[in-house]
Protein backbone atom coordinates (compact mmCIF):
# COMPACT_ATOMS: atom_id res chain seq x y z
CA UNK A 1 0.00 0.00 0.00
CA UNK A 2 0.60 3.54 -0.52
CA UNK A 3 1.25 5.81 2.27
CA UNK A 4 1.27 8.79 -0.04
CA UNK A 5 -2.34 8.29 -1.02
CA UNK A 6 -3.23 8.18 2.63
CA UNK A 7 -3.38 4.46 2.97
CA UNK A 8 -1.40 2.22 4.95
CA UNK A 9 -0.47 -1.49 5.63
CA UNK A 10 -1.03 -1.10 9.10
CA UNK A 11 -2.05 1.39 11.53
CA UNK A 12 -0.78 1.48 15.28
CA UNK A 13 -3.13 2.90 17.67
CA UNK A 14 -1.00 3.79 21.13
CA UNK A 15 2.75 5.10 20.90
CA UNK A 16 3.89 3.65 23.89
CA UNK A 17 7.45 1.72 23.69
CA UNK A 18 4.90 -1.29 22.35
CA UNK A 19 3.31 0.42 19.60
CA UNK A 20 6.72 1.98 18.62
CA UNK A 21 8.28 -1.23 18.43
CA UNK A 22 5.72 -2.31 16.61
CA UNK A 23 5.38 0.38 13.84
CA UNK A 24 9.53 -0.45 13.23
CA UNK A 25 9.30 -4.29 13.05
CA UNK A 26 6.80 -3.79 10.54
CA UNK A 27 8.44 -0.86 8.68
CA UNK A 28 12.00 -2.50 8.83
CA UNK A 29 9.52 -5.61 6.61
CA UNK A 30 8.81 -2.83 3.89
CA UNK A 31 5.31 -1.92 5.46
CA UNK A 32 3.58 1.55 5.37
CA UNK A 33 2.67 2.29 8.91
CA UNK A 34 1.15 4.96 10.56
CA UNK A 35 1.30 5.30 14.39
CA UNK A 36 -1.57 7.26 15.63
CA UNK A 37 -1.55 9.02 19.73
CA UNK A 38 -4.01 10.03 21.39
CA UNK A 39 -2.46 12.02 23.65
CA UNK A 40 -0.24 15.33 22.72
CA UNK A 41 2.85 13.81 23.49
CA UNK A 42 4.27 10.39 21.83
CA UNK A 43 5.81 7.99 23.77
CA UNK A 44 2.93 6.34 26.08
CA UNK A 45 4.81 5.68 29.28
CA UNK A 46 7.79 7.35 28.86
CA UNK A 47 6.63 11.01 28.70
CA UNK A 48 9.22 13.52 30.47
CA UNK A 49 8.27 17.22 31.68
CA UNK A 50 8.72 19.99 34.00
CA UNK A 51 6.25 18.92 36.76
CA UNK A 52 7.40 20.39 39.35
CA UNK A 53 9.47 24.06 38.61
CA UNK A 54 11.57 25.07 35.83
CA UNK A 55 14.45 23.29 34.83
CA UNK A 56 14.13 20.12 36.37
CA UNK A 57 12.63 17.20 34.01
CA UNK A 58 10.75 14.45 35.82
CA UNK A 59 9.39 11.22 34.10
CA UNK A 60 5.71 10.71 34.27
CA UNK A 61 6.31 6.95 34.09
CA UNK A 62 9.05 4.67 33.89
CA UNK A 63 12.36 5.63 34.94
CA UNK A 64 14.76 2.74 34.95
CA UNK A 65 15.55 0.96 32.15
CA UNK A 66 17.46 -2.54 32.43
CA UNK A 67 14.52 -3.73 29.99
CA UNK A 68 15.06 -1.55 27.48
CA UNK A 69 18.98 -2.16 26.84
CA UNK A 70 18.66 -6.06 27.50
CA UNK A 71 15.44 -5.93 24.99
CA UNK A 72 16.40 -8.53 22.06
CA UNK A 73 14.53 -6.67 19.86
CA UNK A 74 15.12 -2.80 21.60
CA UNK A 75 18.75 -3.57 21.28
CA UNK A 76 19.14 -4.22 17.99
CA UNK A 77 17.83 -0.21 17.01
CA UNK A 78 20.82 2.26 16.74
CA UNK A 79 18.83 4.00 19.37
CA UNK A 80 22.39 6.10 20.33
CA UNK A 81 22.20 7.98 16.49
CA UNK A 82 18.67 8.94 17.38
CA UNK A 83 19.95 10.97 20.32
CA UNK A 84 19.83 8.30 23.39
CA UNK A 85 22.16 7.67 25.90
CA UNK A 86 21.85 5.69 28.72
CA UNK A 87 23.44 6.01 31.73
CA UNK A 88 24.48 3.96 35.11
CA UNK A 89 24.85 5.23 38.37
CA UNK A 90 27.91 3.47 39.97
CA UNK A 91 25.45 1.16 42.14
CA UNK A 92 22.39 0.36 40.36
CA UNK A 93 20.48 -0.64 43.62
CA UNK A 94 20.22 -0.57 47.31
CA UNK A 95 18.18 -1.28 50.13
CA UNK A 96 18.81 0.36 53.13
CA UNK A 97 17.15 -1.39 56.76
CA UNK A 98 16.81 0.69 60.18
CA UNK A 99 19.88 -0.45 61.52
CA UNK A 100 21.96 1.87 59.32
CA UNK A 101 22.95 -0.64 57.21
CA UNK A 102 21.77 -1.25 53.24
CA UNK A 103 21.98 -4.33 51.08
CA UNK A 104 23.34 -3.74 47.86
CA UNK A 105 22.78 -5.02 44.07
CA UNK A 106 25.99 -3.98 41.87
CA UNK A 107 26.76 -4.67 38.28
CA UNK A 108 29.38 -7.26 39.73
CA UNK A 109 27.71 -10.44 40.74
CA UNK A 110 31.00 -11.23 42.80
CA UNK A 111 30.43 -7.73 44.77
CA UNK A 112 27.61 -8.01 45.29
CA UNK A 113 27.73 -11.57 47.04
CA UNK A 114 30.67 -10.21 49.04
CA UNK A 115 28.49 -7.59 50.16
CA UNK A 116 25.82 -9.60 51.22
CA UNK A 117 28.52 -11.58 53.66
CA UNK A 118 27.28 -15.30 55.47
CA UNK A 119 24.51 -14.99 52.66
CA UNK A 120 27.13 -14.21 49.56
CA UNK A 121 27.97 -17.86 48.94
CA UNK A 122 24.17 -18.48 48.73
CA UNK A 123 23.76 -15.44 46.44
CA UNK A 124 27.01 -16.97 43.99
CA UNK A 125 24.99 -20.07 43.64
CA UNK A 126 21.42 -18.74 43.24
CA UNK A 127 22.28 -16.50 40.65
CA UNK A 128 25.52 -17.40 39.27
CA UNK A 129 24.14 -20.10 36.54
CA UNK A 130 21.30 -17.65 36.17
CA UNK A 131 23.44 -14.87 35.08
CA UNK A 132 25.80 -16.96 32.91
CA UNK A 133 23.02 -17.76 30.40
CA UNK A 134 21.39 -14.41 30.83
CA UNK A 135 20.39 -13.82 27.35
CA UNK A 136 18.97 -17.04 25.77
CA UNK A 137 16.80 -17.17 29.39
CA UNK A 138 15.52 -12.99 28.48
CA UNK A 139 15.43 -14.31 25.10
CA UNK A 140 13.07 -16.98 26.26
CA UNK A 141 11.04 -15.12 28.88
CA UNK A 142 10.15 -11.68 27.15
CA UNK A 143 8.23 -13.22 24.77
CA UNK A 144 4.96 -15.41 24.17
CA UNK A 145 5.28 -18.68 25.54
CA UNK A 146 7.54 -21.65 23.35
CA UNK A 147 9.38 -24.79 24.06
CA UNK A 148 13.00 -22.69 24.81
CA UNK A 149 16.05 -23.73 22.53
CA UNK A 150 17.90 -24.35 25.65
CA UNK A 151 15.75 -26.07 28.15
CA UNK A 152 18.28 -26.62 30.70
CA UNK A 153 19.25 -23.04 31.01
CA UNK A 154 15.33 -22.39 31.91
CA UNK A 155 14.18 -25.39 33.66
CA UNK A 156 17.29 -24.29 36.62
CA UNK A 157 15.91 -20.75 36.05
CA UNK A 158 12.04 -22.24 36.18
CA UNK A 159 12.49 -24.13 38.98
CA UNK A 160 13.27 -21.05 41.42
CA UNK A 161 11.05 -18.41 39.68
CA UNK A 162 8.00 -20.25 40.03
CA UNK A 163 8.01 -20.05 43.62
CA UNK A 164 6.51 -17.06 46.14
CA UNK A 165 9.50 -14.47 47.05
CA UNK A 166 9.12 -14.82 50.54
CA UNK A 167 9.90 -18.74 50.33
CA UNK A 168 12.75 -18.56 47.89
CA UNK A 169 14.35 -15.44 49.93
CA UNK A 170 13.63 -17.91 53.69
CA UNK A 171 15.28 -20.78 51.79
CA UNK A 172 18.04 -19.09 50.26
CA UNK A 173 19.42 -16.75 53.11
CA UNK A 174 19.63 -16.10 56.68
CA UNK A 175 20.46 -12.23 57.20
CA UNK A 176 17.62 -9.66 56.99
CA UNK A 177 19.60 -7.88 54.19
CA UNK A 178 19.61 -10.60 51.57
CA UNK A 179 16.41 -11.38 52.43
CA UNK A 180 14.96 -8.23 51.93
CA UNK A 181 16.88 -7.07 48.52
CA UNK A 182 15.45 -10.34 47.17
CA UNK A 183 11.98 -9.01 48.66
CA UNK A 184 12.16 -5.63 47.19
CA UNK A 185 13.09 -6.79 43.90
CA UNK A 186 10.38 -9.16 43.55
CA UNK A 187 7.88 -6.64 44.53
CA UNK A 188 8.08 -5.26 41.06
CA UNK A 189 6.18 -7.61 39.73
CA UNK A 190 3.70 -6.14 42.20
CA UNK A 191 1.93 -9.28 43.39
CA UNK A 192 1.49 -10.54 46.64
CA UNK A 193 5.46 -11.83 47.57
CA UNK A 194 3.34 -14.97 48.68
CA UNK A 195 2.34 -15.70 45.85
CA UNK A 196 4.03 -18.30 43.09
CA UNK A 197 6.09 -16.78 40.28
CA UNK A 198 6.44 -13.48 42.33
CA UNK A 199 9.98 -14.71 42.72
CA UNK A 200 10.66 -14.71 38.74
CA UNK A 201 10.83 -10.91 38.64
CA UNK A 202 13.36 -10.86 41.42
CA UNK A 203 15.44 -13.00 39.47
CA UNK A 204 15.26 -11.31 36.48
CA UNK A 205 15.62 -7.59 36.82
CA UNK A 206 18.30 -8.75 39.83
CA UNK A 207 20.06 -10.84 36.36
CA UNK A 208 19.73 -7.52 34.70
CA UNK A 209 21.72 -5.52 36.83
CA UNK A 210 24.39 -7.72 36.72
CA UNK A 211 24.26 -8.21 32.99
CA UNK A 212 23.44 -4.70 31.79
CA UNK A 213 23.34 -2.93 34.70
CA UNK A 214 19.64 -0.21 35.49
CA UNK A 215 20.74 2.60 33.48
CA UNK A 216 18.08 5.64 32.95
CA UNK A 217 17.99 8.04 29.86
CA UNK A 218 20.32 11.26 29.60
CA UNK A 219 17.63 14.25 30.05
CA UNK A 220 14.69 11.79 30.97
CA UNK A 221 12.49 9.21 29.05
CA UNK A 222 11.50 10.92 26.74
CA UNK A 223 14.72 10.32 24.80
CA UNK A 224 13.42 6.44 24.34
CA UNK A 225 10.22 7.36 22.33
CA UNK A 226 11.94 10.31 20.26
CA UNK A 227 14.96 7.78 18.95
CA UNK A 228 12.37 5.20 18.19
CA UNK A 229 10.32 7.57 16.22
CA UNK A 230 13.60 9.10 14.70
CA UNK A 231 13.91 5.41 13.56
CA UNK A 232 10.74 4.75 12.30
CA UNK A 233 11.10 8.22 10.34
CA UNK A 234 14.19 6.85 8.78
CA UNK A 235 12.49 3.92 7.83
CA UNK A 236 9.85 5.73 6.21
CA UNK A 237 6.88 5.64 9.00
CA UNK A 238 4.43 7.92 9.82
CA UNK A 239 2.96 9.90 13.33
CA UNK A 240 0.26 11.60 14.24
CA UNK A 241 -0.46 12.94 17.56
CA UNK A 242 -3.40 14.04 19.35
CA UNK A 243 -5.90 11.39 17.61
CA UNK A 244 -7.40 9.42 20.22
CA UNK A 245 -9.71 6.68 18.81
CA UNK A 246 -12.91 5.46 19.80
CA UNK A 247 -14.02 3.52 17.34
CA UNK A 248 -11.94 2.17 13.65
CA UNK A 249 -13.38 3.87 10.97
CA UNK A 250 -11.97 6.89 12.06
CA UNK A 251 -8.58 4.99 10.99
CA UNK A 252 -7.28 5.97 7.37
CA UNK A 253 -7.72 3.56 5.12
CA UNK A 254 -5.24 0.16 6.72
CA UNK A 255 -4.65 -3.38 6.10
CA UNK A 256 -4.19 -4.65 9.72
CA UNK A 257 -4.66 -2.34 13.02
CA UNK A 258 -2.43 -2.96 15.85
CA UNK A 259 -3.87 -1.51 19.14
CA UNK A 260 -1.61 -0.50 21.89
CA UNK A 261 -3.95 -0.53 24.14
CA UNK A 262 -5.06 -3.47 27.30
CA UNK A 263 -9.04 -5.33 26.94
CA UNK A 264 -10.78 -3.24 28.38
CA UNK A 265 -10.32 -0.38 26.26
CA UNK A 266 -10.31 -2.56 22.94
CA UNK A 267 -13.76 -3.64 24.12
CA UNK A 268 -14.50 -0.01 24.16
CA UNK A 269 -13.36 0.43 20.20
CA UNK A 270 -16.22 0.01 18.27
CA UNK A 271 -16.42 -1.41 14.28
CA UNK A 272 -13.83 -4.10 15.55
CA UNK A 273 -16.14 -6.75 14.63
CA UNK A 274 -14.39 -9.18 17.40
CA UNK A 275 -16.96 -11.90 18.22
CA UNK A 276 -19.14 -12.22 21.25
CA UNK A 277 -17.01 -15.28 22.97
CA UNK A 278 -14.07 -13.46 22.50
CA UNK A 279 -15.67 -10.28 23.54
CA UNK A 280 -16.14 -12.13 26.78
CA UNK A 281 -12.72 -13.39 27.19
CA UNK A 282 -11.20 -9.92 26.96
CA UNK A 283 -13.72 -8.92 29.49
CA UNK A 284 -12.85 -11.27 32.09
CA UNK A 285 -9.12 -9.87 31.97
CA UNK A 286 -7.81 -8.91 35.42
CA UNK A 287 -6.48 -5.49 36.44
CA UNK A 288 -3.92 -5.22 39.16
CA UNK A 289 -3.04 -2.40 41.99
CA UNK A 290 -2.22 0.76 40.92
CA UNK A 291 0.88 3.27 41.80
CA UNK A 292 0.57 6.55 44.06
CA UNK A 293 3.66 8.51 42.12
CA UNK A 294 5.40 11.25 43.51
CA UNK A 295 8.24 13.74 41.67
CA UNK A 296 10.53 16.20 43.90
CA UNK A 297 12.66 19.09 43.35
CA UNK A 298 15.55 18.73 45.63
CA UNK A 299 17.62 21.57 46.99
CA UNK A 300 20.45 18.60 47.61
CA UNK A 301 20.59 14.76 47.17
CA UNK A 302 18.65 13.21 49.54
CA UNK A 303 20.74 12.71 52.54
CA UNK A 304 20.65 9.32 53.34
CA UNK A 305 22.13 6.86 56.54
CA UNK A 306 23.76 4.60 55.31
CA UNK A 307 25.89 6.39 52.83
CA UNK A 308 26.34 4.13 50.09
CA UNK A 309 22.73 4.80 48.81
CA UNK A 310 24.29 8.01 47.96
CA UNK A 311 25.79 6.13 44.73
CA UNK A 312 22.51 4.17 44.03
CA UNK A 313 20.29 5.24 40.86
CA UNK A 314 17.60 3.53 43.13
CA UNK A 315 16.55 2.78 46.22
CA UNK A 316 13.82 0.44 47.77
CA UNK A 317 12.35 1.87 50.92
CA UNK A 318 10.49 -0.66 53.07
CA UNK A 319 12.84 -2.39 55.47
CA UNK A 320 12.85 -6.47 56.34
CA UNK A 321 11.64 -8.75 53.73
CA UNK A 322 8.39 -9.20 56.73
CA UNK A 323 7.76 -5.71 56.14
CA UNK A 324 7.36 -5.47 52.66
CA UNK A 325 5.70 -8.43 52.12
CA UNK A 326 3.17 -7.34 54.37
CA UNK A 327 2.91 -4.04 52.89
CA UNK A 328 2.37 -5.37 49.01
CA UNK A 329 -0.38 -8.23 50.60
CA UNK A 330 -2.04 -5.06 52.61
CA UNK A 331 -2.72 -3.67 48.91
CA UNK A 332 -4.24 -6.76 47.28
CA UNK A 333 -6.27 -6.67 50.47
CA UNK A 334 -7.56 -2.74 48.92
CA UNK A 335 -5.75 -1.42 52.07
CA UNK A 336 -3.52 1.65 52.61
CA UNK A 337 -0.64 0.49 54.24
CA UNK A 338 0.55 3.53 56.98
CA UNK A 339 4.24 1.99 55.38
CA UNK A 340 4.42 1.79 51.94
CA UNK A 341 7.01 -0.14 50.16
CA UNK A 342 8.31 2.78 48.13
CA UNK A 343 10.34 2.41 44.55
CA UNK A 344 12.82 5.33 44.46
CA UNK A 345 15.36 6.54 42.02
CA UNK A 346 17.90 9.07 42.14
CA UNK A 347 18.48 10.20 37.92
CA UNK A 348 20.59 13.59 38.80
CA UNK A 349 23.50 11.63 40.83
CA UNK A 350 24.32 10.43 36.87
CA UNK A 351 22.68 13.19 35.12
CA UNK A 352 22.91 16.85 35.75
CA UNK A 353 20.93 17.99 32.89
CA UNK A 354 17.91 16.81 34.81
CA UNK A 355 18.00 19.72 37.35
CA UNK A 356 19.38 23.62 37.28
CA UNK A 357 22.99 23.66 38.56
CA UNK A 358 23.63 22.15 42.16
CA UNK A 359 20.05 21.20 42.15
CA UNK A 360 18.35 17.37 42.41
CA UNK A 361 15.04 15.35 41.29
CA UNK A 362 13.82 12.30 42.74
CA UNK A 363 11.35 9.64 41.58
CA UNK A 364 9.08 7.60 43.94
CA UNK A 365 5.97 5.47 43.72
CA UNK A 366 4.55 2.67 45.98
CA UNK A 367 1.62 0.10 44.84
CA UNK A 368 -1.93 1.19 46.48
CA UNK A 369 -5.60 -0.32 45.30
CA UNK A 370 -6.71 -0.32 41.87
CA UNK A 371 -8.53 3.14 41.45
CA UNK A 372 -7.59 4.34 44.57
CA UNK A 373 -7.52 8.15 45.15
CA UNK A 374 -5.79 8.39 48.62
CA UNK A 375 -3.11 10.45 48.74
CA UNK A 376 0.02 8.91 49.72
CA UNK A 377 2.50 11.74 49.83
CA UNK A 378 2.86 11.81 53.44
CA UNK A 379 3.31 8.03 53.90
CA UNK A 380 5.79 8.19 51.22
CA UNK A 381 7.51 10.63 52.37
CA UNK A 382 7.70 9.60 55.68
CA UNK A 383 9.28 6.25 54.05
CA UNK A 384 12.49 8.61 52.79
CA UNK A 385 12.46 10.53 56.31
CA UNK A 386 12.74 6.90 58.22
CA UNK A 387 16.08 6.20 55.91
CA UNK A 388 17.25 9.63 55.19
CA UNK A 389 16.40 12.27 58.37
CA UNK A 390 16.46 15.46 57.18
CA UNK A 391 14.66 14.51 53.55
CA UNK A 392 11.87 16.46 53.90
CA UNK A 393 13.96 19.89 54.51
CA UNK A 394 15.55 19.51 51.14
CA UNK A 395 12.35 19.72 49.13
CA UNK A 396 11.51 22.63 46.81
CA UNK A 397 8.43 21.39 45.46
CA UNK A 398 6.28 18.06 44.69
CA UNK A 399 4.62 16.74 41.87
CA UNK A 400 1.91 13.54 43.05
CA UNK A 401 -0.84 11.50 40.90
CA UNK A 402 -3.17 9.01 42.30
CA UNK A 403 -3.81 5.65 40.62
CA UNK A 404 -7.14 7.05 38.89
CA UNK A 405 -5.03 10.62 37.86
CA UNK A 406 -2.76 7.84 36.21
CA UNK A 407 -5.25 6.64 34.57
CA UNK A 408 -6.51 10.25 33.24
CA UNK A 409 -2.98 10.89 32.50
CA UNK A 410 -2.71 7.00 30.20
CA UNK A 411 -5.93 5.24 29.20
CA UNK A 412 -3.63 2.23 29.50
CA UNK A 413 -3.43 2.39 33.27
CA UNK A 414 -6.60 1.05 34.31
CA UNK A 415 -7.09 2.06 37.97
CA UNK A 416 -3.16 2.70 37.66
CA UNK A 417 -2.12 -0.64 36.80
CA UNK A 418 0.91 -0.29 35.42
CA UNK A 419 1.66 -3.84 34.10
CA UNK A 420 -1.24 -3.26 31.66
CA UNK A 421 -2.66 -6.23 34.04
CA UNK A 422 -2.03 -8.41 36.42
CA UNK A 423 0.99 -10.90 36.11
CA UNK A 424 0.67 -13.72 37.80
CA UNK A 425 1.16 -17.35 37.18
CA UNK A 426 -2.60 -17.24 35.01
CA UNK A 427 -2.43 -14.50 33.53
CA UNK A 428 1.38 -14.01 32.34
CA UNK A 429 1.60 -16.33 29.71
CA UNK A 430 -2.13 -16.15 28.45
CA UNK A 431 -2.38 -12.62 28.57
CA UNK A 432 -5.13 -10.78 27.16
CA UNK A 433 -6.78 -14.35 26.29
CA UNK A 434 -5.69 -17.76 26.41
CA UNK A 435 -4.81 -18.20 22.89
CA UNK A 436 -2.18 -20.01 20.33
CA UNK A 437 -1.40 -16.71 19.30
CA UNK A 438 -1.77 -14.51 21.96
CA UNK A 439 -1.33 -10.96 19.62
CA UNK A 440 -4.23 -12.25 17.16
CA UNK A 441 -7.83 -11.99 17.49
CA UNK A 442 -10.37 -13.38 16.15
CA UNK A 443 -10.45 -10.31 13.50
CA UNK A 444 -7.39 -11.27 11.04
CA UNK A 445 -7.35 -7.74 11.01
CA UNK A 446 -6.42 -6.43 14.38
CA UNK A 447 -3.57 -7.56 16.65
CA UNK A 448 -3.35 -6.18 20.06
CA UNK A 449 0.61 -5.06 20.92
CA UNK A 450 0.16 -3.88 24.38
CA UNK A 451 1.86 -4.70 27.86
CA UNK A 452 -1.42 -6.75 27.85
CA UNK A 453 0.13 -9.39 25.96
CA UNK A 454 3.51 -11.58 26.69
CA UNK A 455 5.62 -11.09 28.13
CA UNK A 456 4.04 -7.91 30.48
CA UNK A 457 4.62 -4.68 32.04
CA UNK A 458 7.99 -2.59 31.63
CA UNK A 459 9.89 -0.73 28.49
CA UNK A 460 11.16 -3.59 26.18
CA UNK A 461 8.85 -3.36 23.26
CA UNK A 462 8.98 -6.95 22.83
CA UNK A 463 4.81 -7.21 23.15
CA UNK A 464 4.76 -4.77 19.96
CA UNK A 465 7.37 -7.06 18.31
CA UNK A 466 6.07 -10.02 18.50
CA UNK A 467 2.21 -8.53 17.61
CA UNK A 468 4.42 -7.19 14.73
CA UNK A 469 5.54 -10.92 13.66
CA UNK A 470 1.83 -11.89 13.96
CA UNK A 471 0.25 -9.35 12.09
CA UNK A 472 3.32 -10.18 9.64
CA UNK A 473 2.48 -13.60 9.62
CA UNK A 474 -0.38 -13.38 7.81
CA UNK A 475 -1.10 -12.04 4.15
CA UNK A 476 -1.37 -8.07 3.80
CA UNK A 477 -4.91 -7.74 2.18
CA UNK A 478 -6.14 -4.49 2.09
CA UNK A 479 -9.98 -4.62 2.24
CA UNK A 480 -10.49 -1.30 1.69
CA UNK A 481 -12.51 -0.51 5.03
CA UNK A 482 -11.33 1.88 7.41
C1 LIG B 1 4.74 5.36 37.44
C2 LIG B 1 5.28 4.33 36.50
C3 LIG B 1 6.57 3.88 36.65
C4 LIG B 1 7.08 2.93 35.79
N1 LIG B 1 8.39 2.59 35.91
C5 LIG B 1 8.95 1.77 35.00
C6 LIG B 1 10.36 1.60 34.97
O1 LIG B 1 11.08 2.23 35.75
N2 LIG B 1 10.88 0.74 34.06
C7 LIG B 1 10.10 0.07 33.15
O2 LIG B 1 10.63 -0.71 32.34
N3 LIG B 1 8.75 0.26 33.12
C8 LIG B 1 8.18 1.10 34.00
N4 LIG B 1 6.83 1.36 33.95
C9 LIG B 1 5.99 0.55 33.05
C10 LIG B 1 6.06 1.00 31.60
O3 LIG B 1 5.92 2.39 31.51
C11 LIG B 1 4.95 0.30 30.81
O4 LIG B 1 4.99 -1.10 31.04
C12 LIG B 1 5.10 0.55 29.31
O5 LIG B 1 5.05 1.92 29.03
C13 LIG B 1 3.98 -0.17 28.55
O6 LIG B 1 4.12 0.14 27.19
P1 LIG B 1 2.91 0.02 26.17
O7 LIG B 1 3.43 0.42 24.84
O8 LIG B 1 2.26 -1.30 26.31
O9 LIG B 1 1.81 1.08 26.68
P2 LIG B 1 1.93 2.60 27.09
O10 LIG B 1 3.33 3.01 27.27
O11 LIG B 1 1.00 2.78 28.22
O12 LIG B 1 1.38 3.38 25.80
C14 LIG B 1 0.03 3.33 25.39
C15 LIG B 1 -0.24 4.57 24.53
O13 LIG B 1 -1.52 4.44 23.91
C16 LIG B 1 -2.16 5.72 23.95
N5 LIG B 1 -3.59 5.47 23.84
C17 LIG B 1 -4.40 4.85 24.74
N6 LIG B 1 -5.66 4.79 24.26
C18 LIG B 1 -5.65 5.36 23.02
C19 LIG B 1 -6.65 5.56 22.02
N7 LIG B 1 -7.92 5.14 22.18
N8 LIG B 1 -6.29 6.19 20.86
C20 LIG B 1 -5.00 6.60 20.67
N9 LIG B 1 -4.01 6.42 21.59
C21 LIG B 1 -4.33 5.80 22.75
C22 LIG B 1 -1.75 6.28 25.29
O14 LIG B 1 -1.90 7.68 25.33
C23 LIG B 1 -0.28 5.85 25.36
O15 LIG B 1 0.56 6.81 24.75
C24 LIG B 1 6.28 2.36 34.77
C25 LIG B 1 4.98 2.83 34.59
C26 LIG B 1 4.49 3.83 35.44
C27 LIG B 1 3.13 4.38 35.20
Amino acid sequence: MNAENGSFDAVVVGSGPNGLAAAIALARRQQSVLVLEGSDTLGGGLRSAELTLPGFVHDLCAEVLPLTLGSPFLSTIPLADFGLHLLQPRIPLAHPLDDGRAAVLERSMERTARGLNADGAAYSRLMGPIVARWRPLVEILLGPFRWPAQPLALARFGLAAILPATVLARLNFRQAPAQALFAGVSAHSILPLERPVSAAFGLVLATLAHAVGWPIARGGSQHVPDALVGYLGSLGGQTRTGSHINSLSELPRHGKALLDLTPRQVLRIEGTDLPNPYRRQLARYRYGPGVFKIDWALETPIPWTAEVCRAAGTVHLGGTLGEVASAEAAVWRGEHPARPFVILAQPTLVDPTRAPPDRHIAWAYCHVPNGSTVDMASAIEAQVERFAPGFAQRILARSTRNACQMQAHNPNYVGGDINGGVQDLRQLWTRPVPRRDPYSTPNPRIFICSSATPPGGGVHGMCGFYAARSALSRSLVTTGRG
